[in-house]
C-alpha cells in the first residue's frame, strides 16, 4: 500500500501542537498540524458540522467532494477526543455482537448492515492509500485470541462472519497462535487478514487536509454554544460568530451535552486507558511476534499491537466517570506482565485515558433526527470503520437524497438511564470481567490437568523414561544390547567361593504355624 512506509520520526513533531492535544504516543509521533482559526465572523453555508473527529471530518470530506459548501466547528482541536487516541484498530463490524444484531433485525438485515460496516474498513483503507496520508503506517491483520478453550464457539463465529457475512477469516489453532504470541493464556483464535491498525491521530489529521483541500472549512476552538433548528436556515451560535446552515449534522459523540440534551442523554459515555511501552528491543521478540492487531476479550481489556517498530500499545479497564489514567499503569502493567512474564516490568512512557459513547443497543446512532438535523453518533469502541460508514452515509443523504442509512432505524435513540445508567454499566463491566477471568483461569488449570495426566499417562507407558534417555543418547534399540552371559561364563565369584557359616535354624519355631506362635506371645 502507498504510504505505508512512512514512518512518524521526532523530526516530524510539531512542538508548539503538543499542548492542545493531551499527551499520548499520538501526539509524540504526530504529523505537523498547523492550528486552524476559531470562527470569528458570521458565515453562511450548505452544512454546518459539530465535532471534528473521525465523523464529523469525513461526512465534511464526502459533503465536500459533492461540491456543497460545509464547515465544521471543533470546540477544541482537530481529533482532540476518543478519533485522536484510540487504539487505532481498523475491523468490519460494529461494537454490538452480530448475532444480537441478527436477532433484532435479521439474518438479510443484519447482513446489509455488515457490508455497510466493511464498506466503512475499505474507505478507511483507499483514503490512506489513495491520499498517501503521511504518518499512518497501515499494518494488515487482526487476531482475535481465546483465553478459553472454546474451539466450536469460535467455529461458529468463523462461519457466521465467512459464510454469512463473507468475511475473509482464518481459525488459527493453538500451536499457531503460541508461535507468534509466546504466552500460554491463548488457545485458538480468529484471524481476520484484511484488518488493520494505523496511527489514528494522523489518520484524522490527513482526513481535516483532505476535507479542507476538498473546499471544507474547520474552526477549532469553536465550540457550537447553541442551536435554532427552527425555520429552512438552522443558525449555531458560537462564542464570536454565528453559522447559518441548511443542514446541521451533529458529531460531537459524549460532549454533546446543553446543545441537544435529549440526544446527550441516549449515549453512555464510557473511558478507557491505554499505555505505550518505552522501546523493547529483543524483548519483544521474545514474547510477541505478530505484528497486527491483538485482542483476547469481548471486553476492553486487553488490546494491544506494536507500535513503533518496539514498543507495545496495551489499552484496557473501562470506568463510567472519568479517572486519572495514572491510576491505570499499574494495573495495565500486571495485565501485561500476566499475559507475557517475559515483558514483566517493562517501563511505559505514555498513559491516557479516552472516552467513547454507546448507546444501550451499542449500535452507531445515524439519521435524520427532524428536518435538516442528522446526528452520527453512537459508535462505541468500533468507530474507526463506522464514523466512515456513517459520513459516507450522511453525505449521500444529504447531498443525494439517498436513504440508506435508514438501515439504522431499528436502532432508535433511547435514554441510557443517566447516572443510575452509568452505574448498571460500571458494575455489570465488572462482573464481565470477573466472569472472563475466572473462565480463563479455570481453561488454563483445565489444560495443566491434561499435560499431568498425559505425562502420567506416558511415563507408565515406559515412554517419557525411554524418551528422556533417548535424549540424552543413552538408549540403544534392543537388538543392539549385548546378549546376558550366561551363568557358567560369568567370572569367580570371589565372595560366593568362601565358605559362608549359615545361621543355626531351631526347624521346629520354623514349621510351628505363625499364628500359633503370635498367640502364645498375646497371651
Ligand atoms: C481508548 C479508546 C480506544 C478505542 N479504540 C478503537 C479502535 O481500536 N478501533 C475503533 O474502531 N474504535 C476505537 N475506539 C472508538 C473510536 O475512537 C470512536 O468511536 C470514534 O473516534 C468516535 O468518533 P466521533 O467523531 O464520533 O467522536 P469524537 O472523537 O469524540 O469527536 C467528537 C468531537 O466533537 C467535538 N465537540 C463536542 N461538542 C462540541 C461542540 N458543542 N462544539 C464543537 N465541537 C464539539 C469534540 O471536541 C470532539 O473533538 C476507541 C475509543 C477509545 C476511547
Amino acid at each position: 500500500m502507498p504510504g505505508d512506509n512512512l514512518t512518524c520520526t521526532e523530526e516530524t513533531v510539531n512542538a508548539s501542537e503538543r499542548t492542545s492535544h493531551v499527551p499520548t504516543w499520538y501526539t509524540a509521533t504526530m504529523m505537523p498540524a498547523p492550528a486552524r482559526p476559531s470562527l470569528a465572523y458570521d458565515l453562511d453555508v450548505d452544512v454546518c458540522v459539530v465535532g471534528a473527529g473521525l465523523a464529523g471530518l469525513t461526512t465534511a470530506l464526502e459533503i465536500a467532494r459533492r461540491g456543497w459548501s460545509v464547515a465544521v466547528l471543533e470546540s477544541r482541536r482537530i481529533a482532540w477526543s476518543a478519533s485522536g487516541r484510540n487504539d487505532g484498530f481498523v475491523l468490519p463490524g460494529f461494537a454490538a455482537p452480530m448475532d444480537s444484531v441478527v436477532s433484532r433485525v435479521g439474518l438479510e438485515h443484519a447482513k446489509a448492515l455488515w457490508a455497510l460496516s466493511e464498506m466503512g474498513l475499505k474507505y478507511v483503507r483507499t483514503t490512506i492509500a489513495e491520499a498517501r496520508l503521511p504518518g499512518v503506517a497501515p499494518i494488515a491483520g487482526w487476531l482475535k485470541a481465546s483465553k478459553i478453550d472454546s474451539r466450536d464457539e469460535l467455529l461458529d463465529d468463523a462461519q457466521l462472519y465467512g459464510e454469512e457475512f463473507g468475511t475473509e477469516i482464518e481459525v488459527w489453532p493453538t500451536e499457531r497462535v503460541r508461535e507468534v504470541l509466546k504466552t500460554d493464556h491463548y488457545f485458538h483464535a480468529v484471524h481476520l487478514p484484511r484488518a488493520f491498525h494505523i496511527h489514528a491521530l494522523n489518520y484524522a489529521l490527513g482526513l481535516a487536509e483532505l476535507a479542507e483541500t476538498a473546499g471544507a472549512r474547520i474552526f477549532e476552538d469553536t465550540a457550537a454554544l447553541s442551536i435554532d433548528t427552527e425555520g429552512v436556515r438552522k443558525r449555531i451560535a458560537t462564542p464570536s460568530g454565528r453559522v447559518r446552515a441548511a443542514h446541521i449534522v451533529l458529531a460531537c459523540s459524549v460532549h454533546l451535552g446543553s446543545l441537544a440534551p435529549h440526544i446527550a442523554g441516549t449515549l453512555l459515555p464510557i473511558w478507557s486507558y491505554t499505555i505505550t511501552t518505552a522501546r523493547l528491543g529483543p524483548r519483544l521478540a521474545a514474547a510477541i511476534t505478530y505484528r497486527g492487531a491483538v485482542t483476547d476479550t469481548d471486553l476492553a481489556s486487553n488490546h494491544y499491537r506494536i507500535v513503533g517498530n518496539d514498543r507495545l500499545l496495551w489499552s484496557g479497564h473501562t470506568t463510567t466517570w472519568e479517572a486519572d489514567p495514572k491510576r491505570f499503569v499499574r494495573r495495565l502493567k500486571a495485565d501485561l506482565a500476566a499475559i507475557y512474564p517475559q515483558l514483566a516490568d517493562v517501563e511505559v512512557e505514555h498513559a491516557w485515558s479516552g472516552v467513547l459513547g454507546n448507546a444501550l443497543h451499542r449500535m452507531p446512532q445515524i439519521g435524520e433526527v427532524s428536518g435538516g438535523l442528522w446526528l452520527a453518533s453512537g459508535f462505541g469502541g468500533h468507530g474507526i470503520n463506522t464514523t466512515a460508514m456513517a459520513g459516507n452515509l450522511l453525505a449521500q443523504a444529504i447531498v443525494e437524497g439517498d436513504d440508506t442509512w435508514r438501515l439504522f432505524a431499528p436502532f432508535e435513540l433511547v435514554w441510557a438511564g443517566g447516572s443510575v445508567g452509568r452505574a448498571v454499566m460500571q458494575a455489570f463491566y465488572w462482573w464481565l470481567d470477573t466472569r472472563e477471568r475466572w473462565a480463563a483461569r479455570a481453561a488454563r488449570r483445565r489444560e495443566q490437568e491434561d499435560l499431568r495426566l498425559a505425562k502420567r499417562a506416558a511415563l507408565r507407558e515406559g515412554d517419557e523414561e525411554t524418551g528422556t534417555e533417548a535424549q540424552l543418547g543413552a538408549v540403544l534399540p534392543r537388538e543392539h544390547l549385548q546378549a546376558e552371559p550366561q551363568r557358567g561364563e560369568l567370572p569367580a565369584d570371589p565372595v560366593a567361593a568362601q565358605e559362608i557359616p549359615s545361621p543355626s535354624i531351631d526347624r521346629q519355631t520354623v514349621d510351628e504355624p505363625l499364628e500359633a506362635r503370635t498367640s502364645e506371645k498375646l497371651r
